[in-house]
């Protein structure tokens, strides 16, 4: 079976197993990947508010919270990191297939010179950071000084908590005091994911900026065949490159902590030059 197959297949998979509730399953546990725990059929937490939660009450010397709940997300995480490094946000995160999805829109766009132009401009690899930005300011830093949290106004936490409790039982819905700018959010973060392939993952999930470090030491990887065989058999046709939903330079790639380890480039390459790795070379 072909990878993107079983990708599919994999991603639909854990889309409804994350979503067990109604049939009385709940974990216990955090996602490994970007969901809502407000989705009124989720079956574990964020990620993410955990670690806002936690850093928010050690610093207000608060007792209630347990270290465990802090250690959740940081043990999942970094655990699946290193075993896989960013494989999840390519094989497991509903918003991943989401913009599986839309990302067939927005390549269409890559069409238009404009668009052409700014996937290729130097500043796109700098916008890449925004997502460390988000992750160290809204998760940590700004929780622990005034208890506002990223989560507060995530437009994924909108998408798959606020949306679904607003259809289903709209009378529970209590909205929070940012749920207007939660709403913008919202709506910008649509146009990004229809305008540009995987926008969010590479530029603002601080879910995805805590997993892309872990391409530099996990056990699994895409790796090129070795240096001699490449030089030699490459046809310098950029097919990898241009597959790549992640705007990868695939031909220099050396454990780009961008990639998602999806195989489209695998796939795509008429020579087998790339593949996965499952060590540390
Ligand atoms: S970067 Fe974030 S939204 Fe994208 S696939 Fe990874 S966890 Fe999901
Ligand atoms: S480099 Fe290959 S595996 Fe990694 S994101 Fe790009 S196409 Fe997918
Ligand atoms: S698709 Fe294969 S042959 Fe073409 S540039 Fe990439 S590595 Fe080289």
């Amino acid at each position: 079976m072909k990878f993107q197959l079983k990708r599919l297949l994999a991603q639909f998979f854990i889309f409804l197993s994350a979503n067990l509730r109604p049939f009385g399953v709940k974990t216990g546990f955090c996602y490994p990947f970007f969901y809502c725990n407000a989705c009124p059929s989720a079956t574990s937490a964020c990620p993410l508010r955990p670690l806002e939660v936690s850093v928010y009450k050690f610093i207000q010397d608060d007792n209630s919270i347990k270290w465990t709940f802090l250690l959740f997300p940081i043990a999942i995480l970094g655990l699946i990191g290193a075993l896989s490094g960013r494989a999840i946000c390519g094989w497991a995160c509903p918003i991943g297939l989401l913009q599986r999805a839309t990302g067939k829109i927005a390549r269409k766009f890559k069409k238009y010179p404009l668009f052409k132009k700014m996937g290729k401009h130097p500043i796109e690899q700098y916008l890449r950071y925004i997502k460390y930005i988000n992750l160290i300011g809204l998760v940590f830093v700004t929780s622990a000084l005034i208890g506002f949290y990223f989560t507060d106004i995530c437009p994924i936490g909108f998408l798959t908590g606020t949306i679904p409790t607003l259809l289903l039982f709209p009378g529970k819905y209590g909205p929070s005091s940012y749920f207007w700018i939660a709403l913008v959010i919202f709506i910008l973060f649509l146009i990004l994911i229809f305008l540009i392939e995987r926008g969010w993952c590479r530029y603002f999930c601080p879910v995805g900026a805590i997993l892309a470090p872990f391409n530099k030491i996990s056990l699994m990887h895409i790796t090129r065949v070795p240096e001699e065989t490449f030089q030699k058999e490459c046809l310098h046709c950029n097919a990898c490159s241009n597959i790549c939903p992640m705007g990868i330079d695939v031909v220099k790639i050396n454990r780009d902590p961008e990639c998602i380890l999806c195989g489209k480039c695998i796939e795509v390459c008429p020579k087998n030059l790339i593949e996965y790795s499952r060590g540390q070379k």
